[in-house]
């Protein structure tokens, strides 16, 4: 009897409750968002009010202190209730691969200092790994910190690349090396201050980038030159870099995922709604079997995708970081996600293409998920080297 599917009810109600605020307060404007590439500062705000910003953290820094599992259901619901999928990125962003990393790896003194601000939303919170010629080669990354020799500051030199946030955040984590080492040794993750809106002296970005899909979240290109950081601004000690960013990885290949599960939801029923609804040949398409193949391959892809988010998320609350099971439900996730978008815009022929439908925006938007965490050819990588111990 061990084998439970079920949300509690106080999960459901988690999950209904920002679909529905979420609805009301996030999804209007979408669509100029998008056309525009503007963030949603007012939904940001709102959205901060509701309480989804540190979710996980426990209540004494200012969080929700829900359960991961509670935390994966309020995702669900942002993504069913929230057309701005840009907007559910860049929450997903702050929360998962900035907050929880600081909550989980942070000194007493760093959760005190930066989790209030993040839980409450008055901060935004950024990842920067990736570098313009080190993306999928994640550990190969070229930014340097060198210690100070009075044992202060460390000096921070590199280029960060597509980091989602990156020219609205507060706080970025920042993976660089210290010492002369390759791959995974000298890796360490910075807590680094932006200073946004007024950036400090060493920090830039230089360029925000514009982007197919995901158009409302920010995406910049960060420049360190000589920025000086506190020493006390390491996370989880230095060297520790590779274990802090996996272990953040597997948060955000199985947290971070969850909106699109949300997304795939609405999508699904737009594409039911639309069948029914329009005639061709005197019937509704929706009698077409070429049709109904396709809704019951999304109704089969979204269920599959869901118990997978679902597994990983009772992992991680089991206490368990299963970098595998992150990986399978990200790849297949992605890869079903983008095969339903296109799917949505197929059933709804001509009018899929027009903006005001808001369905050839889930499939722009529904691209990053094969890119951004890893690509999908790179989780195939991880589940193929971890099933062959090669
Ligand atoms: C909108 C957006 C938001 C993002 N947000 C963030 C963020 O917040 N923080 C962050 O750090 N990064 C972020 N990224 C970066 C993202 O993680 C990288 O783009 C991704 O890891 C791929 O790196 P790359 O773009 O350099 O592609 P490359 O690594 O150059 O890959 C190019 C192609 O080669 C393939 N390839 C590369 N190596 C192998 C291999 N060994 N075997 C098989 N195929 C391979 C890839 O799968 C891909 O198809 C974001 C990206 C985007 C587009």
């Amino acid at each position: 009897m061990a084998l439970d599917f079920s949300l509690t009810s106080e999960q459901e109600q988690v999950m209904e409750a920002v679909r529905k605020f979420a609805e009301k307060e996030i999804s209007p404007g979408s669509i100029e968002r998008d056309i525009n590439g503007e963030f949603h500062w007012e939904g940001w705000k709102k959205a901060a009010e509701f309480g989804l910003m540190g979710m996980p953290i426990p209540e004494e820094y200012g969080g929700q202190g829900y359960d991961v599992i509670t935390t994966m259901a309020a995702m669900v619901g942002l993504g069913k209730g929230s057309k701005d999928q840009g907007f559910n990125l860049s929450l997903g962003a702050h929360l998962v691969i900035c907050a929880i990393p600081i909550w989980q790896w942070g000194t007493e003194e760093q959760k005190k200092k930066y989790l209030p601000k993040l839980a409450s939303g008055e901060w935004i919170g950024a990842f920067g790994l990736t570098e313009p010629n080190a993306g999928s080669d994640a550990f190969g990354l070229r930014t340097k910190a060198e210690l100070t020799p009075d044992g202060k500051y460390y000096i921070l030199n590199g280029t960060k690349m597509f980091i989602t946030n990156g020219p609205i955040a507060n706080i970025v984590l920042v993976a660089a090396r210290v010492g002369e080492g390759r791959g995974a040794r000298g890796l360490t993750v910075f807590i680094v201050e932006t200073g946004y809106p007024n950036y400090v002296e060493g920090f830039s970005v230089a360029q925000k980038l514009d982007k197919v899909g995901m158009r409302s979240s920010p995406t910049g290109e960060l420049v360190f030159e000589d920025l000086k950081i506190p020493a006390g601004n390491v996370l989880g000690g230095v060297g520790n870099g590779a274990m802090i960013l996996i272990d953040s990885l597997t948060w955000e290949r199985s947290l971070l995922i969850a909106p699109a599960i949300g997304s795939m939801e609405l999508g699904l029923e737009r594409a039911i709604k639309y069948s029914l609804e329009r005639e061709q040949f005197g019937k509704p398409i929706a009698k077409f079997q070429a049709i109904q193949h396709k809704i019951a391959m999304m109704k089969v892809y979204l269920e599959a995708a869901r118990w997978l988010v679902y597994k990983s998320a009772w992992l991680r609350e089991q206490g368990i970081q299963s970098v595998l099971d992150a990986s399978i439900a990200k790849l297949f996730l992605s890869e079903v996600g983008i095969k339903m978008a296109f799917d949505e815009v197929q059933i709804h022929g001509g009018y899929g293409l027009i903006r005001e439908y808001e369905v050839e925006r889930g499939l722009r938007d529904a691209l990053l998920a094969s890119i951004g965490g890893g690509t999908s050819e790179i989780q195939k990588t991880i589940i193929a080297r971890t099933i062959l111990g090669v």
